[in-house]
């Protein structure tokens, strides 16, 4: 285990020179407090979870001081933005201030969120506020611990400085951990301004230090988008698996490496409504629920787009072709797990399909449907569920058809029940509970975003006393609007 001064760098994003990142200095907020930190992600760098209580972690975290060996940059990117191209985005306000080298090797980098203002600020301030942050921060290391890629999140600091969004807020900063922090937008940017030399250097860089093995291949840059097209497809899987919406699908937010990435107004479903629009300023539905699967194809084909320079146009639009097999596959898998099923037979899709149909317009609480399916003889179980669905004569020929199916397997309740609560979770990040612990850290109180990181780190285990995380939500809390402003 290290000391905070003890972390070790190796830039290798910051040695690509000044065509892709510009060297920006942190601009510090006011008397800075730590509001929480992961030790599980100060694991990553090998840092001693009582670190966090040293002053200099919260100076450190928010730009107060900076290490010897951190080169911090702005990176430069570009992305479609609700199907629109904006030639230039870029960090407006976050920077990366270099790669820590753990003791594994690995390198992480360390991307400080709310930095202040860059060169790509365009009109914005460089803030982040506390409320934005929190959520990055609970839904990061939470995702992760579903078993959903993610970026991750080290810590949250705040601060008395102000900023202005729809009322006056205060000022927070995230430091957020990701093996790279190159997106689709990175491509899109060299491709449409017709840097071709830049690309291939940005791409022998992601070839080179992400996926060294794709060099082994004929078509290392096919190879590449194969690669980034499988990790992307297993991760949509994973949302539409655990009822995740991301929000802002845009380019600029799709991780090279297949990871969520840049949370906003993101929502785990609570009632399962397929058509769900978690993101208040989305009018035309662009990123709902059920749209992230034809919408991450869509990404990928403008990063496809951005590679044409390098390979030949048929060669890719054939590997976008395997998206949605490979989505389905994929999640496939992850529902029959969810349902309690080990092996795979015919018409194990239409009886997800089916489900999901009637759970659509019903109420039925998506994350408890599952962990009570499990808690209990299959019969059982689905006899108090049925309450809670509209179709009672369609619901009852779909529990037969699964009891039959869940029979056909054998083996014993205990069991099926510790299969079933490994993959369903019992607490989940509703937007009242993050609601609930923003309120209370914008008073002054951290206790409570404390706790709900604590409960939300072992979301598949029993944690007597915690039950009420674990609730559906209040009435106020249902229809909470979460816009794009943070
Ligand atoms: P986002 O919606 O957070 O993915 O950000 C889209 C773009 O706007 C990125 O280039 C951000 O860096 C930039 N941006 C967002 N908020 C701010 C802000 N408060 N100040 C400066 N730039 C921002
Ligand atoms: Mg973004």
């Amino acid at each position: 285990m290290k000391r905070l001064d003890q972390l070790s760098f190796d830039n290798r994003f910051a040695r690509l020179g000044d065509a892709f990142s510009t060297e920006v200095l942190p601009e510090p907020i006011e008397q800075p407090r730590l509001v929480v930190a992961s030790a599980a992600a100060m694991a990553l760098l090998d840092l001693a979870p009582d670190e966090a209580q040293r002053a200099e972690f919260a100076e450190l975290f928010a730009g107060h001081k900076l290490w010897s060996e951190a080169e911090p940059r702005a990176m430069v990117y570009a992305g479609h933005q609700f199907g629109g191209y904006t030639p230039r985005l870029g960090d407006g306000r976050g920077l990366l201030l270099g790669e820590v080298v753990n003791a594994a090797g690995e390198h992480w980098d360390l991307h400080l969120k709310g930095a202040g203002q860059t060169p790509y600020s365009r009109m914005g301030d460089g803030r982040a506020v506390l409320r934005s942050s929190i959520r990055e921060f609970l839904a990061s290391e939470h995702l992760h611990a579903l078993g959903i890629p993610s970026s991750r999140a080290l810590c949250v600091t705040t601060s008395d400085t102000p900023v202005w969004r729809e009322r006056q807020e205060r000022a927070a900063m995230l430091l957020r951990l990701a093996p790279s922090h190159v997106r689709f937008g990175h491509f899109e940017y060299f491709y449409y301004t017709r840097q071709h030399e830049q690309l291939k250097i940005l791409g022998e860089h992601v070839l080179a230090c992400h996926f060294p093995a794709c060099l082994t291949q004929d078509e290392p840059w096919l190879a590449m988008l194969r690669e980034v097209l499988e990790r992307t497809a297993g991760m949509i899987a994973h949302w539409q698996a655990y009822g995740f919406c991301h929000g802002v699908m845009n380019t600029d937010n799709m991780s090279i490496l297949g990871i969520t990435f840049d949370y906003g107004p993101y929502a785990f479903l609570d009632d399962f409504d397929a058509g769900h629009i978690c993101n208040h300023s989305d009018d035309s539905g662009r990123y709902s629920f059920s749209n992230q699967v034809p919408i991450a194809h869509w990404n990928l084909a403008a990063l496809a787009q951005a590679l044409t320079p390098m390979v030949e146009v048929d060669k890719l639009r054939a590997t976008l072709e395997l998206f949605l097999p490979l989505y389905q596959a994929h999640y496939l898998d992850l529902m029959r797990r969810r349902l309690g099923l080990q092996g795979a037979e015919d018409g194990d899709e239409e009886l997800v399909q089916r489900l999901l149909q009637l759970m659509q317009g019903s109420a039925v609480d998506y994350t408890g449907f599952f962990r009570e399916l499990g808690a209990s003889e299959p019969a059982t179980a689905l006899a108090r569920l049925r309450e809670d669905f509209v179709d009672l004569a369609g619901f009852d020929a779909w529990a037969e058809r699964y009891i039959l199916r869940t029979e056909g397997e054998g083996g014993s309740q205990a069991e099926r029940q510790a299969r079933m609560h490994a993959v369903n979770p019992k607490y989940i990040l509703r937007n009242y509970l993050a609601q609930q612990a923003i309120e209370a850290a914008e008073a002054g109180d951290y206790g409570p975003v404390r706790e709900l990181h604590t409960v939300l780190a072992r979301p598949f285990d029993e944690q007597p006393g915690m039950e009420r995380y674990a609730q559906r939500p209040p009435d106020w809390g249902k229809h909470l609007q979460i816009s794009c402003s943070s």
